[in-house]
């Protein structure tokens, strides 16, 4: 039995020789015997490629033999891009005059398709055209195009070359498709990346101002831009006090290389006013009745609470029958001047050289003589305001002379006149 079961195992390994010594060695010892094989199961490996049959004998199940198979593919249904196939594994074994058969039917899930992309661009880059050929089934093909989005990795300025990514996209299949292509561009010497910080310049006045911007690669590149320049006073001047002013200059940006804050295109700067100094106007005289006194006056045109006023210094000259009274005095530095001028007759120049000769003589004679000596007195004036203050003319000082009014008449006459001065 053990030589039996012995032979059994041997017959497991295939081999006509091998085959030969067993049925040999059977027919030897055990003539009497003959198996006489049944298939009892067929064992596949994962992947069908290998199958063994398990052998019983019919008389005696105590005699087993395993036996190898030999595998055949039979594709019922072929599989596609997108279509499950089928397909069947033959197992077969032959043993002595007995054929053992098997066999298993599998599903092949689809495989998809196997998409294999090729870009075309445009000349500019702005779009481009996917062609999908699948590399299971030539006949699967997908065509598309698409805008491409730019990408600015660097704009181009008077140094440095630009440079641009432009991107290709498609979704087909359950699958994104992406291609891309660089772009450069040659520096561009108008375009220079400005400093934020804008340098000025003023004219002396303040009345124009210049903005100076400065590239950030070079500072020899600069643009110089006029600005508007406008002027607000802070605070007015008057005579004696400065005023404020304050001028702002504003520019547009230069171009759209300037990216600084938009509060560095305006300045401003604040200067003094000079003060205006007081504009006098015309001085007006006050004299008074017998031109010993005067005064002079005159009012600031800025301001009428500006008033100067002098005391005159009165100097006198005689000539040609007339007495010149000159006055004089000095208002912000400058010498002011004026005069009066009274007509004095030869008789009474004469009368009251007498006059003053008969001194001994009695009152009343010399008053008369005083009093006649006043009275041809004619006036001019010389300036409007003692014309005003006076309120008299030489006419009426004439009529009053020819009516023989007394000497008393022309002084209380004279007094009232110096009361209105
Ligand atoms: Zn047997
Ligand atoms: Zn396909
Ligand atoms: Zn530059
Ligand atoms: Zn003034």
């Amino acid at each position: 039995m053990a030589l039996l079961l012995a032979a059994g195992m041997t017959a497991a390994v295939p081999g006509a020789a091998a085959y030969a010594q067993e049925q040999t060695e059977m027919e030897t010892q055990q003539a009497a015997h003959q198996h006489v094989w049944k298939n009892a199961g067929c064992t596949w490996n994962s992947d069908y490629s290998a199958a063994t049959f398990h052998l019983v004998c019919k008389d005696d199940a105590s005699h087993t033999m395993d036996v190898n198979a030999v595998i055949t593919k039979n594709v019922m249904m072929p599989t596609t891009c997108t279509q499950d196939g089928k397909v069947r594994y033959f197992a077969k074994a032959a043993v002595g005059s007995g054929t053992f058969v098997d066999w298993k039917t599998v599903t092949v899930p689809a495989a998809g398709h196997d998409w294999q992309a090729q870009w075309t661009w445009s000349a500019d880059y702005s779009q481009a055209t996917l062609k999908l050929v699948c590399a299971n089934n030539a006949n699967h093909t997908y065509e598309t195009t698409v805008k491409t989005v730019k990408e600015t990795l660097a704009e181009p300025d008077c140094v440095t070359e630009g440079l641009y990514l432009y991107d290709a996209i498609a979704d087909y299949d359950g699958q994104r498709f992406t291609d891309y292509k660089r772009q450069t561009a040659a520096a561009n010497p108008d375009k220079h990346p400005w400093i934020d910080d804008v340098k000025w310049t003023w004219s002396p006045d303040r009345s124009s101002a210049q903005a100076v911007f400065t590239c950030w690669n070079d500072e020899s590149h600069t643009l110089t831009k006029d600005a508007a320049v406008t002027k607000t006073v802070l605070k007015e001047p008057t005579c004696t006090e400065p005023g404020e002013a304050q001028y702002t200059a504003a520019v547009s940006a230069p171009d759209d290389q300037y990216t600084g804050d938009e509060s560095n295109l305006t300045a401003s700067e604040t200067v003094e006013i000079p003060a205006l100094g007081h504009d006098w106007g015309e001085a007006k005289w006050t004299w008074n009745e017998d031109y010993t006194k005067a005064s002079v006056t005159r009012v600031c045109k800025n301001d009428p609470s500006h008033i100067e006023t002098a005391d005159a210094v009165i100097t006198s000259e005689e000539k040609d029958g007339r007495k010149i009274y000159t006055a004089s005095a000095v208002l912000g530095g400058e010498t002011l001047t004026d005069t009066k001028t009274k007509e004095v007759s030869k008789e009474a120049a004469a009368a009251a050289q007498n006059g003053s000769n008969k001194n001994g003589t009695k009152d009343a004679n010399a008053k008369a003589v005083n009093a006649k000596a006043a009275k041809p007195v004619k006036v001019t004036a010389a300036s409007s305001a003692v014309k005003t203050a006076d309120g008299s003319t030489p006419a009426v000082w004439g009529m009053m002379i020819a009516g023989g009014a007394l000497a008393a008449g022309a002084a209380c006459r004279r007094k009232s006149a110096k009361k209105k001065a």
